[in-house]
């Protein structure tokens, strides 16, 4: 028998690593006490259609109390709602940009920033801004190409902190925050391809100017299922945190669908996904209604500077970095190690200076770490004493051969120590190695070549070239 066909399509929000979008605040969250506090209180109004919105109509019933508290230094009137937006911030509309191109999108020359109604009191002023900056993308996926319909920048809201009998408390310093909104079109036709989708777009986002962590990415997913006459509702899951989540999300809740369906009982609304992959039932689908233009801010020209200047330093994926990386030579688990932890332009520096790529990745990610662990300091610490330049140095000295490979991590070590970079490349050498080599092997004759690199390395540790005293052992003893 034919199985239900699945349409879905995914909406996703990503924090920029940017300033805030509509005013100069930095745009950071906080642990410390708030500076102020304001009470506001929300009413449900109709917008400029004259339909008052069904989901505003079922918050409104419920005539609550909002508390916004605020810092001087990352909250200022335009998230209090006291004082107009100021420009856009150009900062976050490059990152936009350079997703959207990523996204194979056509950027919008003239667009219009617009309102959307808020009215669980998120945001202090009833409505979000939001602006559509590209649409008619898409993407690859091995069931087929996904058309991304739009892609947006908008306001975080403001996040709660308490939530109490008729009273919400909010805090102000997460409103503001540029979110990008990146919606496909309902292409989506199985929860593998939903989740594949998921982390392609993760991927790109990661390689633009984002936010890292719990929270700062949020992914919607919409479903309906149809099997000839058998049609579910449209239904919205919201907030599936992991993009691995989304597969077993989508499959829970086709299979609820399926009974729903089966008893008549299906019906549209929007769901919270949990952490466990089901969902539990949120509000009713909002209605259309809810979006005029921003008449506070000028209609929003992108023109061919901002896309050149996005264009310009268009981040590459992590997938085509690792391709690069395996052209140059760098193997296996050291292609991985650079992209992961986000070193490429420093080991491209690097690799500039000394043409040894293999070397260069294993300096920068497992020596660092390495170093840390001998020295007990963070790998922080060690990236700051032991910086680019140093590391410069050091490959400089290896060229001249004035050190040797195998005590790299010996200078590495000294200098997070505190010893300044010329005084650890300044290796004490033994004035005559070979005549101190056949020395040794004149007092105890019949050794074998490893027995005699121990002695030698015992007696002249750090002052000399492990690789060259070996060779010279050889040779006396050949
Ligand atoms: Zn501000």
């Amino acid at each position: 028998m034919e199985d239900f066909k699945i349409k879905s399509g995914l909406e996703i929000h990503q924090q920029l690593d940017t300033g805030k979008l509509f005013c100069n605040c930095p745009g950071y969250l906080r642990k410390d006490e708030p500076d102020y506090e304001v009470e506001r209180q929300l009413h449900a109004v109709a917008g400029e259609g004259g339909k008052v919105d069904v989901a505003a109509e079922h918050e409104a019933q419920k005539k609550k109390r909002f508390i916004y508290q605020g810092y001087y230094d990352n909250c200022c009137l335009v998230e209090l709602d006291e004082e107009p937006p100021y420009d856009i911030d150009e900062g976050s509309l490059k990152v936009a940009l350079q997703i959207s191109l990523l996204l194979n999108c056509e950027i919008i020359p003239y667009t219009q920033i617009m309102r959307k109604t808020v009215i669980d009191g998120s945001n202090t002023s009833g409505f979000q801004r939001t602006v559509l900056i590209a649409e008619n993308g898409y993407l690859e996926t091995s069931e087929g190409k996904v058309k991304i319909e739009s892609v947006c920048l908008e306001e975080d809201a403001a996040r709660i902190v308490d939530k109490g009998k008729g009273k919400t408390v909010y805090r102000l310093d997460r409103l503001g925050i540029p979110l990008v909104e990146i919606a496909t079109a309902p292409d989506i036709t199985s929860s593998k391809q939903a989740k594949e989708v998921a982390l392609k777009i993760g991927e790109i986002l990661r390689a633009c100017k984002v936010k890292r962590g719990l929270g700062t990415i949020r992914q919607d997913v919409n479903l309906s299922i149809k099997k000839g006459d058998d049609q579910g509702e449209r239904i919205e899951i919201k907030g599936v945190q992991d993009p691995k989540l989304i597969e077993k999300t989508l499959d829970n809740e086709v299979e609820r669908q399926k009974k729903l369906i089966a008893q008549g009982k299906s019906k549209e609304e929007v769901r919270n996904a949990l952490e466990d992959g089901s969902t539990e039932f949120l509000r009713p689908l909002p209605g259309a209604a809810r979006m005029y233009p921003e008449t506070d801010l000028p209609l929003l020209h992108i023109n061919r500077g901002l896309i050149n200047n996005a264009k310009k330093d268009l981040p590459k994926l992590s997938s085509e970095k690792k391709v690069e990386l395996e052209k140059q030579g760098v193997k296996g688990e050291l292609v991985k190690l650079l992209t992961k932890e986000d070193k490429l332009s420093e080991f491209k520096e690097l690799v500039n200076v000394c043409n040894k790529p293999n070397l260069v990745a294993k300096i920068l990610t497992v020596w660092v770490k390495d170093v840390a662990d001998n020295t007990g300091k963070n790998v922080k610490d060690v990236e700051n004493k032991v910086s680019i330049d140093v590391v410069e140095s050091i490959l400089q000295a290896l060229d001249d051969e004035k050190i040797s490979k195998s005590e790299i991590q010996q200078i590495m070590e000294e200098i997070v120590n505190g010893k300044n970079v010329e005084d650890a490349l300044d290796r004490e050498r033994v004035d005559n190695l070979e005549e101190e080599i056949r020395k040794i092997i004149k007092e105890k004759p019949g050794l074998n070549p490893n027995a005699y690199m121990g002695l030698v390395m015992k007696k002249f540790k750090g002052k000399v070239d492990g690789k060259k005293a070996m060779e010279t052992i050889n040779k006396l003893l050949g």
